[in-house]
């Protein structure tokens, strides 16, 4: 990696007596591209839309493989919630044999071999601990523990989901089973007979709820507050799918009425088993607060025939009790979390131009958050999961490699200049 992007050390006398100073790192190391933070999808597919635009960059990941999150903290009958043409990387689709909905195997395989057929090395084991620029010199400076890189570009690409959202619950430590957060979950083997109460109804905890029930589990589902399930599939095409083309023809208004029309016909109203719905229609609520609706794959069926039950917001624990807001105290065994995520951005990088410094995400909405100033750029913090990522990643790449070329066109005309002179 370090002879591909042709590090070298750089001879600026101000870094040079930072380096010496003790509690600085050990190399200093110049890298003429940009400097990706992430081998996620997001990481890898601007590195791969750069390449294509003959722009060498380096990507620094903190895990020891690509794709930590979808390794390391995904349940095993995941599968794209969406359809493979919503979730593929620029310039390389899926495999033809792969089905509508890859498995997390898949989608794993297609990630290894995008990195392969790109021939994107990430640096492994590299936590990026601060990045700052440095208007001294005009370079960004990205520090993991034992090394500083400068570079002139920075993408942020450490992705929505980075740390986990653990809700401090009253009663908390006294619950005597155990408490985990969905990204430690895999499957419902170990809770056979148990009684467990999933907290959080995003697509994770009810997707969970479901696994939890093939394993002969008896899953209960806290729901707090109003949310749109939506069918995986209206019409024998993904809901998704339609939507998209939808809103191509009709405003968002009239598709989400549309939507809930069909929902209503083929689910029944939510409301009588506990899901109540926004007020906005999903697409608008989508587009106004990022609230993802939830795609049902067979959950609430299970929840009709009283296999999942619902309850309100949780008031506290105590050994081996959960109180609900409305008063009822039931047993339980143990609880999920499937209270999601968020952004790590603000803990390590210090110039918020772009990002905010509360949620972690840009200041500015899609699709205009991609871009902020000095040379920092975002990639996958637009909330549209995969195919935000594709639009930022090829937008990102297409701005940076417009300033590599013209750099590298001066460049070559002063050495023209030079030779001349010389000659
Ligand atoms: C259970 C689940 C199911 C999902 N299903 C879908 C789906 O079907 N379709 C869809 O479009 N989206 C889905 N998503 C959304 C998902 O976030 C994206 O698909 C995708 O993983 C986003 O890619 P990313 O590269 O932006 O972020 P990530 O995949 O989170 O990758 C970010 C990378 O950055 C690394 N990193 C973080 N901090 C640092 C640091 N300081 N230094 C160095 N490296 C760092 C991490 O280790 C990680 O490898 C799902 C998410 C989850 C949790």
């Amino acid at each position: 990696m370090m002879e591909e992007v042709e590090f070298k050390k750089v001879h600026d006398p101000y870094l040079q007596s930072k380096m010496t100073n003790s509690d600085t790192p050990l190399h200093c190391v110049w890298v003429p591209g940009p400097i990706i933070v992430g081998a996620g999808p997001s990481g890898l597919a601007a590195a791969a839309c750069l390449k294509n635009h003959n722009v060498p960059a380096l990507i620094l990941e903190q895990a020891n493989c690509i794709a930590s999150l979808w390794q390391f903290k995904t349940y095993d009958r995941l599968r794209l919630h969406l359809p493979k043409q919503f979730c593929q990387l620029p310039l390389m689709p899926f495999p033809v044999n792969f089905p509508t909905y890859p498995t997390k195997e898949q989608f794993l395989a297609y990630l290894e071999s995008y990195a392969e057929n790109f021939d994107l090395k990430p640096i492994f084991n590299a936590t990026v601990v601060s990045a700052e620029f440095d208007s001294r010199c005009g370079f960004w400076r990205v520090k993991t523990k034992v090394t500083e890189y400068v570079c002139r570009w920075l993408i942020v690409a450490t992705g929505e989901n980075a740390v986990e959202v653990v809700p401090r619950l009253e009663g908390m430590n006294e619950f005597n089973g155990p408490i985990v957060h969905t990204s430690s979950y895999k499957s419902g083997e170990g809770f056979e007979h148990k009684s467990v109460l999933v907290v959080g109804c995003g697509n994770s905890g009810m997707e969970v709820c479901l696994d939890l029930c093939n394993y002969n589990a008896f899953p209960s589902l806290v729901v707090r507050d109003s949310l749109h399930v939506l069918p995986q599939e209206m019409f024998w095409v993904s809901t998704f799918g339609l939507s998209m083309w939808l809103l191509k023809w009709l405003p968002v208004q009239i598709v989400d009425q549309l939507l809930l029309f069909v929902s209503r016909f083929m689910l029944g109203d939510t409301s009588h088993i506990g899901l109540n719905r926004p007020k906005l229609g999903p697409l608008e609520l989508k587009g106004i607060s990022g609230k993802t609706p939830v795609l049902d794959v067979g959950t609430l069926a299970k929840i009709k025939t009283g296999d999942i039950k619902v309850y309100p917001e949780i008031k506290r624990l105590a050994c081996n009790v959960v109180e609900f807001v409305d008063g009822r105290k039931e047993k339980f065994d143990a609880i999920i979390l499937a209270t999601g995520y968020r952004s790590n951005v603000p803990t390590w990088l210090k110039d918020l131009n772009l990002f905010s410094e509360k949620d972690g995400f840009p200041m500015k909405k899609f699709p205009e958050g991609w871009k902020g100033k000095h040379g920092l750029y975002a990639v996958g913090f637009t909330k549209r999961g995969l195919l935000g990522t594709s639009i930022d990643a090829s937008k990102v790449a297409k701005e940076i490699a417009g300033q590599w070329n013209n750099s590298h066109r001066k460049c070559e005309i002063l050495q023209g200049r030079k030779t001349s002179i010389d000659s």
